[in-house]
């Protein structure tokens, strides 16, 4: 056979995850928590398993969890989306982002990408044959975009712009004048908008959420791509959703039906009834900008630069006042010497540009996150 993706391997979380497991060090790096979801969450998807909810779900979703979401909507940004019509339950973001990917994107069709970008954006166009058109932001910049910069990327072939905010690896968010920048640019064109927005719930020091879908023209040729498995603590549930138009929508599930179908029926019912009460999802800021202030107070004597992360569970550390080792290097030999694990930057920049910064997660406990910073405040 001939490889489809001949230059792509192991996703680093995988191997990180793997070397930490092996070495037994702090594991900072696959973002996810080392505590569980609420008891109270677990015990719905249950009751949903004990009263019937184990065959096929819709093929879009169940409907009453559907109608959550809309209502979410509504009370957050103030937009409806229409919850049989606009919205699909999906198998994590991840099934989202690779079905939107692959619906709409042909052959050498453009996708402007910004890294550092998250790992599955590339490989997803480029299995389809599209070309990822990257934005490079910088660390000396606070990753801000240079929206000048995008324009001169954006021509007739551009069929997609991937944004992420708030944004995995670098924490970094997107304002509202951001935002207007991207309408502007791309008004009166059929540019597709997919707007990862994993973190929604995770954003910190009195920052709003910029959602895509609070800007008319944006919202009109935009997927919304959201995940339950980061704000309710189960990030091996599988269970997300996207929003669009319905025309958008109508293409995505042509797609959809045939990669997955429908998604795990009782997770569904339960999450809708978990949803209900909002103060489920509306404390998650507070709780991470608790624990991201709790681990930079720990580490603040040590010879890491760093500027707090905005959003995300995700603190990147500059390490290059300790050694000019080569991230990828350095990140692995920390984990099996100093027995801490975390995501080397470089692997998000397609170019490999290593600016001597690593990403550490700090959805943990205080404990893990103590004895982080006790290896930390060593090195
Ligand atoms: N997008 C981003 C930016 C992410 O960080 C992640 C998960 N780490 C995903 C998408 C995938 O989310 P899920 O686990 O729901 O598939
Ligand atoms: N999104 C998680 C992270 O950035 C990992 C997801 C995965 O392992 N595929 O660490």
């Amino acid at each position: 056979y001939i490889s489809k993706l001949p230059n792509v391997g192991t996703t680093i979380f995988t191997v990180m995850s793997a070397l930490a497991k092996k070495h037994n060090a702090v594991n900072l790096s696959q973002g996810f928590p080392d505590f569980e979801s609420d008891k109270k969450l677990i015990y719905l998807v249950t009751k949903a398993m004990n009263t019937g909810y184990n065959h096929y779900a819709p093929m879009r979703g169940l409907l009453e969890l559907k109608e959550t979401i809309a209502k979410k909507f509504d009370t957050l940004y103030g937009t409806t989306y229409h919850p049989e019509k606009e919205i699909t339950i999906t198998a994590g973001a991840t099934q989202a982002i690779s079905t939107i990917i692959t619906t709409f994107i042909n052959r050498h069709d453009e996708v402007i990408i910004f890294q550092p970008a998250y790992d599955s954006y590339q490989p997803m166009v480029e299995l389809n044959g599209g070309t990822v058109i990257p934005v490079q932001l910088k660390v000396t910049n606070n990753f801000k975009v240079n929206w000048n910069d995008v324009g001169t990327k954006i021509n007739d072939k551009t069929k997609m712009i991937i944004i992420n905010s708030p944004h995995n690896p670098t924490g970094s968010v997107l304002s509202k004048e951001d935002m207007q920048n991207l309408e502007a640019l791309t008004r009166e064109t059929s540019i597709i908008i997919l707007s990862d927005e994993v973190y929604e719930h995770m954003i910190f020091d009195e920052l709003e959420h910029q959602s895509a879908c609070l800007f008319p023209d944006l919202k009109s040729r935009t997927f919304v791509v959201a995940s339950f498995c980061k704000t309710f603590h189960n990030t091996g549930w599988r269970l997300g959703y996207c929003c669009a138009p319905k025309d958008l929508m109508n293409e995505f599930v042509k797609v959809h039906q045939y990669s997955v179908f429908g998604i795990h029926h009782p997770t569904q019912k339960g999450i809708a009834d978990y949803m209900q009460n909002p103060e489920h999802y509306l404390g998650l800021s507070d709780f991470y900008q608790e624990r991201r202030d709790y681990f930079l107070d720990l580490i603040k004597e040590s010879r890491f630069k760093f500027t707090p992360a905005k959003g995300t569970y995700f603190q990147l550390l500059d390490y290059s006042e300790i050694t000019d080792e080569h991230d990828v290097d350095l990140a692995k030999i920390w984990t099996m010497e100093k027995k801490i694990a975390s995501i080397p930057l470089s692997v998000f920049n397609a170019n490999g540009l290593d600016d001597k910064v690593l990403r550490f997660c700090f959805a943990k406990k205080d404990d893990t996150l103590k004895r982080a910073a006790d290896i930390l405040n060593a090195i």
